[in-house]
């Protein structure tokens, strides 16, 4: 299957880079009020991966907690957001899917907090 090979992504400066191996546990559109803070985007786009198949090349991300139990990682150099770690889901690492070198691979296979999307959000589905 196309989502199962390694994946490099980084930030935009290149200051915060990682790989991943294996087949990705789930491709997700969150589509949460927090996400949309976090990312300043519409929605957001997650991957994710057991700890275990997540390396960092250069240096970690600095984290930010959004709430008691999410830790929000980012590039401290240039601001990219990459990624999401909460209790709730221990022991994952989830990436946005725009810090893949090669996301095109990646394809969303749900919709996650649905009650707060934006309704043009969710009517894309139909095309
Ligand atoms: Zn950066
Ligand atoms: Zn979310």
């Amino acid at each position: 299957m196309a989502d199962d090979i390694n994946h490099q992504g980084g930030c935009q400066c290149g200051a915060v880079r990682f790989e991943v191996s294996g087949a990705p546990k789930f491709v997700s559109n969150c589509h949460c009020h927090s996400c949309r803070k976090a990312t300043g985007a519409a929605f957001s786009t997650w991957v994710g991966f057991k700890d275990d198949n997540v390396r960092w090349l250069t240096r970690e991300p600095s984290f930010h907690a959004s709430s008691e139990d999410v830790r929000r990682g980012f590039c401290a150099a240039c601001g990219t957001p990459l990624t999401y770690a909460g209790d709730q889901w221990a022991g994952e690492t989830h990436f946005l899917i725009g810090v893949f070198e090669d996301p095109t691979g990646l394809t969303p296979r749900s919709e996650v907090f649905t009650e707060d999307a934006l309704p043009w959000a969710l009517s894309r589905k139909e095309n």
